[in-house]
């Protein structure tokens, strides 16, 4: 799991550590390489935590909960999440620098995407618990008098937060901003693959007036590690994890010792539908980025797309050129639009479902390899985006999560048989419906079993709304109210008048 290669005394590469109660910490474990996935070359290196590194940073969140933080008014919270969000916007370029050497992304992307979300996360949190109200209800007694009762809702207390790394700041202050504001604390776990901005979102959170101890952050893997070890502990109170579906059962396991609840955003094998009235440079545009936008490492990314067959094979051949246009390169090069995997073993994995797709009998639209970059990007994890047709519905590259630039084409005739055929999953997050019919967009939004519906668009996030997966695609909603199920206890209070 560590790295031997890494050797941080004699590099003059960055040293992540963890941060725990307010100062950097380091561990015994030998740090392990974390690798920029557009070369390939080692861009920093890491401390892993052990179980003594993560009981401390659970020990300084516990602590936290009962110093100055806990006698924060909802105000004061809401007036330090934004300066969160100015820091971040004060140091932009570095959010922005550390983001693409974890994920090689391009800077057009990150830059517009990743870096101000994650600041936006707690512009929009600390307005919800500004403006937060809870139910009340007048009771009748049979004294004539009456009963009042009355909502509170109070912090859940350590929230462990276990990230993936697809879009690493963004995801991750999805969490925590939400969780800061309802007043708990928390121990962060990022992505062994993308620590950078976890780490720097550590000193931010101390510039803005975060008492020591709100905020932690262990770095480290999943399983016997510091994934494991944070799920495992009991002065967690509650685990709210993005990651792969199976990832999920395992930290589900974790928590039912001490009966914790869980926040869960889990994978999709999310569906497309293409009807024949839509408007077609919007659908083509629209399925260029929900397939291919993050080197299609988006968890509400399009890897189905079903299209009505009077308009299929213009589909297929207008999908194929905007495909081939996408640009990999330096992600900081003007007119790099494609970025590459996120790692090696990642890149194994979508090549796999490549060669099956071929093995199967798949017409390769475009795509199927590796692109041919000069060095260093030779080094790194690319691969080019694939379109494919002609699969039977029970391929695995169907049926299968491949979290990748990739997706199959299929012709439907009936609207009917497109439902079925989106449904047809053990997942339930997304999909985007193109149609120019209202009364078809509203029957069809209804009928697919997911948790959200785009139509007409795909990606375009209002932040009050809920946002989760139906199926097993996840566990509870995020965003808006929503989220404060999970990040608070709700209390009644009954009072006899
Ligand atoms: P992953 O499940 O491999 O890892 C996610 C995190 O869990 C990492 O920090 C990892 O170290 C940790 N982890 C792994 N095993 C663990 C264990 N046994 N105990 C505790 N922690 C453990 O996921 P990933 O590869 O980082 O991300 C890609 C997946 O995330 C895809 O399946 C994608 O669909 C999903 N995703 C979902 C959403 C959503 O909103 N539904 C958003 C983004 C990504």
């Amino acid at each position: 799991m560590n790295n031997p290669a890494a050797q941080p005394q004699q590099s003059p590469l960055p040293i992540l550590t963890h941060y725990i109660g307010g100062q950097p910490v380091v561990s015994n474990r030998p740090p392990f390489a974390n690798i920029d996935p557009a070369t390939g070359e080692i861009a920093a290196h890491v401390h892993e935590a052990d179980t003594g590194i993560v009981d401390q940073a659970v020990q300084a969140a516990r602590a936290a909960l009962h110093g100055p933080w806990g006698r924060f008014t909802d105000p004061q919270r809401a007036a330090v999440l934004r300066r969160v969000a100015d820091g971040i916007r004060a140091r932009f370029d570095e959010f922005l620098a550390a983001e693409i050497r974890d994920t090689g992304k391009p800077a057009e992307l990150a830059s517009h995407l990743d870096i101000p979300r994650g600041a936006a996360n707690f512009d929009v949190f600390a307005d919800q618990i500004a403006n937060l109200a809870t139910e009340t209800f007048r009771s009748p007694t049979p004294d004539g008098r009456g009963a009042l009762n009355y909502g509170l809702r109070t912090p859940r207390g350590v929230i462990a937060v276990i990230c993936p790394w697809n879009l690493p700041l963004l995801l991750m202050t999805w969490k925590v901003a939400p969780a800061l504001a309802c007043g708990n604390t928390v121990v962060v776990k990022p992505s062994e693959e993308t620590p950078s901005t976890t780490t720097l979102l550590a000193e931010v959170m101390n510039d803005a007036g975060v008492p020591p101890g709100v905020f932690n952050v262990v770095h480290g893997f999943g399983p016997d590690s510091a994934g494991q070890y944070l799920t495992e502990h009991p002065g967690v109170n509650g685990i709210t994890f993005t990651g792969e579906t199976r990832t999920g059962t395992a930290i589900m396991k974790a928590a039912a010792v001490g009966v914790r609840p869980v926040s869960f955003e889990l994978g999709g094998k999310n569906a497309a539908l293409v009807f024949a009235d839509c408007d077609l440079d919007a659908a083509v545009a629209g399925v260029t980025r929900s397939a291919f936008l993050n080197a299609g490492q988006v968890c509400l990314g399009t890897e189905r797309v079903y299209v009505e067959r009077p308009v299929f094979d213009e589909f297929v051949r207008r999908l194929k050129a905007a495909a081939e246009k996408l640009q990999p390169g330096d992600p900081y090069a003007e007119g790099t639009t494609f970025g590459p995997l996120i790692s090696r073993g990642h890149r194994d994995k979508v090549l796999s479902y490549y060669a099956r797709a071929r093995n199967e009998g798949a017409t390769v639209v475009t795509g199927g390899g590796i692109p041919a970059l000069p060095a260093p990007l030779s080094g790194g994890w690319w691969v080019e985006p694939t379109i494919w047709t002609g699969l039977p519905a029970d391929s695995t590259v169907l049926t299968e999560e491949i979290f990748g630039p990739c997706c199959h084409i299929a012709p439907f005739d009936r609207e009917d048989e497109a439902v079925a055929a989106a449904n047809d999953s053990p997942y339930g997050l997304a999909t985007s419906i193109w149609t120019q019919d209202l009364t078809r967009a509203h029957r069809v939004a209804a009928a697919i079993e997911v948790g959200i519906a785009w139509v007409n668009c795909w990606f375009l996030r209002d932040l009050r709304t809920a946002f989760g997966g139906a199926k097993q695609s996840g566990i509870g909603r995020e965003g808006g109210v929503h989220g404060l199920e999970f990040y608070t206890e709700l209390r009644n209070v009954c009072i006899k008048l």
